[in-house]
C-alpha cells in the first residue's frame, strides 16, 4: 500500500484506520507514511475509508488559513480528503501479505478468502478428522500484533517431530518445502501477515506433545497463539476420549461446536435427487 505525497495533506484520518498502526504523520515531511514493514497489505486503509477527489493544494491551503485564524478545518473522520491511498501491484515474496491478511483476495492453493481454511467446519463432509484421531488449529497474530513466517515456521517445525501429518487443504501447507521437517519457504520467512492458521491432525496419544510443544513455542516467538482441538462424538453426541484426556493435562475444555452430519445428509439427498 502507498499513499501519493501529493496528494496527502496530512490531516491523520488515516491513522486509527490500520489495524496494524503502520500509519503515522512523519513530521519531517507533513505527510501521512506506511511502516512498509509492519503494513500486513490488509488494503483496510483504501477500503474502509471515504474517498473524496478534493484538490490537494486546495485542502493545505484552507487548513493553513484556519490555522492562522485559529479555527480548524477536517475532514470527516472516516474520509481521506484527496484520495491519496494507492493499492500498489504486488509481486512475492510481499504479495504473500496481502493473500494472507486482504479478506477479499482469494488463496490460489484452497480456494478460500481471508486465512484460507474452513477449519473443521466441514469435517461432516469433508472428513480431516478420521475417527480416532484428534484435529488442531494453531492460529497466529491478531490485529495489532500480526507474525511473520519465521515465528509460525519455528513452530511447524517443532511439531514436525510429533508424529502429526499437516492439512493438505491448508494455504500454510501449501508454502511448506518440506512437511516432513515443517520447513517453509525461505522467501517468505520475514514476510508479516495479519494472522494465519497451522492445520494438523495427530492420535489420541500425541495430545499430551502437541499440547506441550505449543505452550513452549509460544513463549519464544513474537506473536500470540491461540489453539482449537477437536475430535469426532459418538453416535450420541458423546465424546469419551479427547474431553477426559484434556482435563487430565490441565486444560479447562469448553465444547465450543458440534459438527451435526448434516450436511452428509443433504448431499446424500442432492445424489438422490440427481
Ligand atoms: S486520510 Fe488521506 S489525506 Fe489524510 S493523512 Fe491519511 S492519506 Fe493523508
Ligand atoms: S494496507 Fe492495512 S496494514 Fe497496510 S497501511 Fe493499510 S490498513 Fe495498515
Amino acid at each position: 500500500m502507498l499513499i501519493n505525497p501529493d496528494k496527502c495533506v496530512a490531516c491523520a484520518n488515516c491513522v486509527p484506520v490500520c489495524p496494524m498502526g503502520a500509519i503515522y504523520v512523519d513530521p519531517a515531511v507533513n505527510r501521512a507514511t506506511i511502516n512498509q514493514d509492519e503494513c500486513v497489505e490488509c488494503g483496510a486503509c483504501f477500503r474502509g475509508m471515504s474517498q473524496e477527489h478534493l484538490n490537494p493544494t486546495m485542502v493545505r491551503t484552507v487548513r493553513a488559513l484556519a490555522k492562522f485564524f485559529r479555527f480548524r478545518f477536517e475532514p470527516e473522520p472516516d474520509v481521506c480528503p484527496t484520495a491519496a491511498f494507492e493499492m500498489n501491484e504486488l509481486a512475492m515474496p510481499r504479495l504473500i501479505r496481502r493473500v494472507f491478511s486482504d479478506p477479499v483476495v482469494e488463496h490460489k492453493s484452497t480456494g478460500i478468502k481471508g486465512r484460507g481454511t474452513e477449519e473443521v467446519k466441514t469435517n461432516d463432509v469433508n472428513p480431516r478428522v478420521g475417527i480416532g484421531e484428534v484435529g488442531y488449529t494453531i492460529e497466529f497474530g491478531r490485529p495489532g500484533v500480526g507474525v511473520r513466517f519465521r515465528d509460525i515456521q519455528e513452530m511447524t517445525r517443532a511439531l514436525a517431530k510429533l508424529d502429526i501429518v499437516f492439512e493438505a487443504k491448508n494455504p500454510i501447507s501449501h508454502l511448506m518445502t518440506d512437511k516432513s521437517s515443517g520447513t517453509l519457504r525461505a522467501d517468505i520467512l520475514d514476510e508479516k501477515i495479519l494472522s494465519g492458521i497451522v492445520e494438523i491432525r495427530s492420535a489420541l496419544d500425541r495430545v499430551e506433545a502437541v499440547c506441550e510443544t505449543v505452550s513452549a513455542v509460544n513463549e519464544r516467538i513474537d506473536t500470540v497463539t491461540a489453539v482449537g482441538i477437536s475430535t469426532r462424538c459418538g453416535e450420541q453426541g458423546e465424546d469419551k476420549s479427547l474431553a477426559p484426556l484434556l482435563a487430565d493435562l490441565g486444560f479447562a475444555y469448553e465444547r465450543a461446536k458440534t459438527n451435526m452430519g448434516i450436511g452428509r445428509v443433504t448431499n446424500t439427498q442432492q445424489k438422490e435427487a440427481a
